[in-house]
């Protein structure tokens, strides 16, 4: 075993792990960023079975899976007896196109930008498909974030405004992955990030954007919806991380 491997703090796991504990999907999305950001280097031995569990703060069985799924990922190689080794071959390997990451590998950032192409993408279906009953969900969901008195229930209220947007799409796939996206907001770092920039003035604007998209629905206006809905994901991404990020302007 090298005492170099050991030594190695386990970097972002740490911090996450605890949510998460025995979740080998979790361990190997970890383990798999440590792998390509170059914690270790080509043909290096990784810390045991057993150190990993220390480490990680996982049982044995969840260690041994995440193995198993990095192994045929190609991205480590294992020797009975010698141990593992970070593949020479990794960067070349092809990834595993069904693998999804974890939640705690998605970056608040990172959503708010797929968001940002993928929402406004929806509206001609909702234009389409949204039955009355979809409409008065949003509304619903419009009146409750209005009344919400604190930040979690307001944030709680907009989730579900967003959520019946793309319920109005009666596309299963479509929901499946705006709720996908939708999951990082249970996430502590969402949560310090929208408190942070968050103030009375900001959320009545927030409302007033959420108002006039679901008044553009009721409508069947999908320019007015699709514009309307894009800007007030800027402006969510905007207040939350500041100016837009080179490349995005031009995109949107
Ligand atoms: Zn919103």
């Amino acid at each position: 075993m090298s005492a170099r491997a050991i030594s190695r703090e386990p970097a972002a796991a740490e911090r996450l792990l605890p949510r998460r504990r025995g979740d080998s999907g979790t361990l190997r999305a970890m383990l798999e960023k440590d792998l390509r950001s170059g914690r270790w280097q080509e043909g290096e031995r990784l810390p045991t079975e057993r150190e990993l569990c220390v480490q990680y703060r996982v049982a044995r069985n969840t260690v041994r899976r995440a193995l198993e799924a990095l192994e045929q990922g190609k991205l480590i190689t294992r020797h009975v007896g010698r141990g593992t080794f970070k593949s020479s071959n990794s960067p070349s390997a092809p990834t595993d196109p069904f693998h999804i990451d974890s939640i705690e590998a998605f970056s608040p950032a990172d959503v708010i930008e797929c968001r940002l192409f993928f929402e406004p993408g929806l509206v001609p279906l909702v234009v389409v498909r949204a039955t009355k009953a979809d409409l008065d969900r949003m509304s619903e969901c419009l009146k409750q974030a209005e009344a919400s008195g604190s930040l979690q229930e307001f944030e709680r209220w907009d989730a579900a405004l967003h959520d019946a947007i793309a319920v109005a799409t009666h596309n299963h796939a479509a929901i499946s992955m705006s709720r996908s996206l939708a999951r990082v907001r249970q996430q502590a770092q969402w949560g310090m990030l929208k408190a942070r920039s968050m103030t009375p003035e900001r959320k009545a604007k927030l409302q007033a954007e959420h108002r006039g998209i679901v008044a553009a629905f009721r409508n069947r206006d999908q320019g007015a919806a699709h514009r309307l809905l894009r800007d007030h994901l800027v402006h969510v991404r905007t207040y939350m991380f500041g100016e837009s990020s080179p490349g995005l302007q031009s995109l949107i």
